[in-house]
């Protein structure tokens, strides 16, 4: 679903590159945790399956990345909305209108779908987010993990097949971020959707996990055969 051949990113202004040689095959329909010490590259990692690198944030990126086949580097982001979900660790920073049903109906809005199509999308994805009884709620007026519900169900009614997230969870409390990561895995299991998450501690996210990948080791494998490496996450 996700794959990355010999994939370099270098940014202007450093004499090393970010990522090196990386090689890597993310399967459909897992959960996959990108693991790793702050500036380590994960940001970079997601950004290159998003297409914001090098689109937006500069850098040079070679080699190539393909999400179900297309090539991240021909295709901007505005054309993979269909395809790849995008959320960061700051929902404020992404969100475009006032309400919860405004904010999910907005991400489908260049897809060109039929009006009954797309209300049907925002009450399932309501549905499937526990956000039904907010939808008139003004998103300022929300709790955090409310507020990074409502980031996630706005890149969701576009059904992408791949969900791209940043630390998702790092400003929310240990039970938002349960709430959050349960979503994630019902996406997974229930609908088949790939998930790439980063987030520099292993230990909130790793139950929840098929695959963990660990950088700058490059090395992927099940959470307990990562455990068995890295003891020290
Ligand atoms: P992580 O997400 O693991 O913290 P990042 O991918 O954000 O790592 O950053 C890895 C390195 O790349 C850091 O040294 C950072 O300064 C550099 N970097 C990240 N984004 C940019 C950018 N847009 N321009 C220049 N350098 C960047
Ligand atoms: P459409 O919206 O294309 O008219 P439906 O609303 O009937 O079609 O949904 C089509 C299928 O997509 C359903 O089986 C539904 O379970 C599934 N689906 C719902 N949400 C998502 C999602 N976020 N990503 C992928 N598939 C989804």
């Amino acid at each position: 679903m996700i794959r990355f051949e010999n994939v370099s990113v270098r940014y202007e202004d450093d004499t090393e590159p970010t990522l090196r040689g990386v090689d890597l095959t993310v399967p459909e329909g897992e959960l996959v945790l990108l693991v790793g010490p702050s500036g380590v590259g994960k940001s970079t990692l997601l950004g290159a399956v998003s297409g914001l690198v090098p689109h937006f944030t500069g850098g040079t990126l070679t080699g190539r990345v393909t999400v179900d086949g297309r090539d991240t580097r021909t295709h901007p982001p505005r054309e993979l909305a269909d395809l790849v979900g995008t959320v960061g660790q700051d929902p404020s920073a992404h969100f475009v209108t006032d309400t919860v049903e405004d904010e999910l109906a907005y991400g489908m809005e260049s897809l060109g779908l039929a009006p009954a199509v797309m209300r049907r999308r925002v009450e399932e994805t309501l549905d499937l987010l526990g956000l039904a009884e907010l939808r008139d709620r003004p998103i300022a007026t929300l709790s955090g993990g409310q507020r990074q519900r409502v980031a996630i169900g706005s890149v969701l009614t576009p059904h992408p097949k791949v969900l791209v997230l940043d630390e998702p969870t790092s400003a929310l409390d240990p039970s938002a971020a349960e709430d959050v990561l349960a979503v994630l895995q019902r996406l997974v299991h229930d609908l088949g959707t790939t998930v790439l998450l980063a987030e520099h501690r292993l230990e909130r996210v790793v139950q929840y996990a098929d695959q963990v990948l660990l950088l700058p080791e490059g090395a992927m494998g099940s959470p307990a055969e990562i455990m068995a490496v890295s003891p020290v996450h």
